[in-house]
């Protein structure tokens, strides 16, 4: 059973033909949103059989070779802001520290943080992080978050990026942050903003409903309940959403498939596989490879981010 908000007093079905729109794991689904607080989160219940399968055989891992590990760069300046890279909860992280980076991939952020003077640990549910953590010297727990494994008050820095959106139960995996953290440490959390712009504009097509893999839509307002809950208070709230998603939303447009089929974009050619694209929609997708280029893309991002209407929230918290 999926759990929303915490306050959920009266849900209503905003969205009722959501389906699986990358991957093709079939079925529909809904979307609920409380009329108190403005948290939304999908109506299903899973059972832990069935959230194996849809991460095992529908979500694609990425290949990896740990050969081709790179951390991820310092990027400071213009063209970083122009490109949304603060929408990543790690380069909110200072120098120096002692950081957790809950669902850290294939440990890109790790080697970032590690570079910078960090004492850096990780979690991650994919067992590609072991080789990564072995090589680097990382200390990296592979599963699920579990704060029971690292002393109280340990941490100065939390990060959780895009990750809030897919849990069951968002208390419960928050209140582990504040046991972890130091008095006036901080978590870092960015996850998808359904209040924004895009989800408006695209309707059912936006691409941050990404069912039945986002379970949880934070408002600003479930936000607030949900960290005062679990003992944290809300430094700041902003938009900032990478650029690059809207270039993805278009190529989702012109790519939706039926449900229970696959994306020729999702699961196609952003994973490398040829795909016979139709003369029309190969002129389209050079079209938008241009408008990319001439940044159309990051102006209409900045705009919207600026005004607090992105596609992408960044939650800074702390705690007392
Ligand atoms: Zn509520």
């Amino acid at each position: 059973m999926i759990k929303g908000c915490t306050c959920c007093h009266i849900s209503l079905v905003i969205q009722k033909e959501l389906f699986d729109d990358r991957y093709g794991y079939p079925g529909k689904f809904s979307l609920m949103r409380c009329r108190e607080c403005g948290h939304a989160f999908l109506q299903h219940e899973f059972t832990p059989e069935q959230l194996t399968d849809l991460y095992s055989n529908y979500y694609p891992r990425s290949g990896f070779d740990v050969e081709s590990y790179q951390p991820y760069r310092e990027e400071t300046g213009f063209s970083a802001w122009l490109d949304g890279k603060k929408c990543s909860a790690f380069r909110w992280v200072p120098k120096n520290v002692r950081v957790l980076d809950v669902g850290c991939g294939f440990g890109e952020s790790l080697g970032y943080h590690a570079a910078r003077g960090c004492d850096v640990y990780g979690v991650e549910a994919d067992e590609n992080i072991r080789r990564v953590a072995e090589k680097f010297g990382f200390k990296v727990h592979v599963g699920l978050f579990d704060p029971d494994i690292y002393e109280p008050d340990f941490f100065d820095y939390v990060t959780m990026d895009q990750v809030m959106e897919h849990v069951t139960e968002p208390l419960e995996t928050l209140q582990g942050v504040p046991r972890i953290l130091k008095p006036g440490g901080k978590a870092v959390l960015t996850t998808p903003n359904a209040n924004g712009w895009g989800a408006k504009v695209f309707g059912r097509k936006w691409i941050n409903w990404h069912a039945p893999y986002h379970l949880q839509f934070y408002s600003k307002q479930s936000m607030r309940m949900l960290a005062e809950k679990a003992g944290l208070e809300i430094d700041s709230v902003r938009t900032i959403t990478a650029s690059a998603w809207l270039h993805f939303q278009w190529l989702h447009l012109l790519t939706c498939p039926k449900p229970g089929e696959p994306s020729d974009f999702w699961a196609g050619s952003a994973c490398g596989k040829q795909v016979d694209f139709t003369m029309a929609q190969k002129v389209i997708i050079r079209l938008l490879g241009l408008m990319n280029r001439v940044r159309v893309n990051h102006l209409i991002t900045r705009l919207f981010d600026a005004l607090g209407m992105g596609d992408s929230y960044v939650f800074v918290l702390s705690k007392p």
